[in-house]
């Protein structure tokens, strides 16, 4: 940065994970700067930024289409069959009892996408031909409030899944709407990764001056900054809103050990019925039979399905446990101002965050198979309650890793906090 240039959002930037205060280097297409201190990547600058984000939201707007419109798989035994669109896999559960479930799946595997790419497209139209900025800013932050609730990979695998364990069952069809699904996933993921969130807001809006001219390595809090964790821009606290999202600020969340606890709690009260209650009922020419989660992995182990019983038991049984001791561990350590493993602890976080989403995979399977598997007395397949009781809990302990501040982490001591590890 020249001499004569005032400090701005553009030059220096506050780490999302540690409040650390970081003067972002020139990156060349292609580069990530990564911060000092807790080793988090903290600005990329992603190839062909201005292009492939439209051209892959384009891409996946058409596939997405042509995906509720052509076939999506279909299902026949001993002279019965059924076919479906994918619309159908969340669909056919409103004329059930699971009406929340369906919209909930309907939601998280097109519907939040699809609005997503829509706002995406018209941002990025929005760069090459002006239009209305407020319209403009109003679409940048309905997008990445809905982006993180998308989970077009999570059906993808779920429907994979599906696909082994009906199999097993009778013989199934992939029709041409579920490689355009695929397509729709790839194509969808490929938009965001090339997307870079803050030089998009910057694009927009412009930077936002500082006010202060950072001399030492500090955190934000200590030069009365934040990072807004909406638009990525570090600015000055005293407004008490982003100048350039219009968001709140906060120097940490308001309560955050304690919502995310609270959450916890909440999610392991559900995780019992959800564990409990049967997953999926199957109904083979006239008898009825339950199955719990941890039924449904024995029985695909005893079938041979090794792989497919990996997945699950590990989606199912493993992540949301791992996840919630690890959430429950991050809050007591922090809690007491443990001063040690502060960037193993930072990792754990992100990894947590990360991989939280993944649970879902039962969920879908069971929509799909629900959806797919109707021949009446010779074989049909029903949500059972735990499907309800068990989105809960993968939702709320995606709430709880929101609600955890990481930063916090990086707070205590305040004698160490100076100190880059
Ligand atoms: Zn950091
Ligand atoms: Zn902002």
């Amino acid at each position: 940065m020249c001499a004569s240039e005032v400090a701005s959002s553009e030059h220096y930037q506050a780490c999302h994970s540690c409040d650390w205060l970081v003067q972002i280097p020139s990156l060349a297409e292609g580069e990530a700067a990564c911060c000092p201190r807790c080793g988090q990547p903290i600005a990329s600058r992603p190839r062909f930024a201005q292009q492939r984000p439209l051209v892959y939201a384009l891409t996946s707007l058409i596939m997405l289409l042509c995906a509720n419109l052509l076939p999506f798989l279909s299902v026949s035994t001993q002279g019965l069959g059924n076919k479906i669109l994918l619309y159908q896999a969340a669909t056919t559960l409103f004329s059930e009892d699971y009406a929340s479930l369906g919209m909930l799946i309907y939601l998280v595997m097109q519907l939040l996408p699809l609005c997503c790419l829509l706002l995406l497209g018209y941002v990025m139209l929005r760069l090459r031909w002006h239009g209305p900025l407020d319209l403009s800013r109003l679409a940048l932050r309905w997008l990445f409030w809905l982006q993180p609730w998308g989970m077009v990979e999570v059906f993808m695998l779920g429907t994979l899944v599906s696909l082994i364990k009906i199999a097993a069952l009778a013989e199934v069809q992939v029709g041409s709407g579920f490689w355009c699904y695929v397509a729709f996933s790839l194509a969808y993921l490929k938009s965001f990764m090339h997307l870079d969130r803050n030089r998009l807001w910057q694009q927009l809006v412009g930077p936002v001056p500082l006010q202060v001219e950072p001399i030492a390595p500090c955190s934000a809090r200590e030069l009365d900054l934040a990072l807004c964790h909406l638009c990525h821009a570090t600015v000055p606290l005293d407004r008490g809103y982003c100048p350039r999202c219009q968001s709140r600020l906060h120097a940490r969340q308001p309560q955050s050990l304690q919502r995310c606890f609270a959450l916890l709690l909440a999610a392991i009260i559900l995780y019992v019925p959800a564990n409990a209650l049967p997953m999926m009922v199957t109904e083979t020419l006239g008898s009825v039979m339950n199955s719990t989660i941890l039924q449904g992995v024995v029985v695909l182990w005893k079938m041979g399905d090794y792989p497919v019983a990996m997945v699950i038991f590990f989606a199912s049984i493993m992540i949301p446990i791992a996840k919630i001791l690890a959430l429950l561990w991050l809050c007591y350590s922090t809690h007491s101002g443990n001063p040690t493993h502060r960037r193993g602890r930072t990792r754990l976080y992100h990894l947590t965050e990360f991989v939280g989403r993944w649970s879902m995979v039962d969920v879908f399977v069971v929509a799909v198979l629900a959806a797919l598997i109707r021949m009446g007395k010779l074989m049909s397949i029903y949500p059972g309650d735990a499907a309800v009781a068990f989105a809960g809990v993968v939702l709320i302990t995606m709430l709880s890793a929101m609600a955890f501040d990481s930063r916090l982490i990086w707070d205590l001591p305040p004698s160490t906090v100076r100190k880059p590890e």
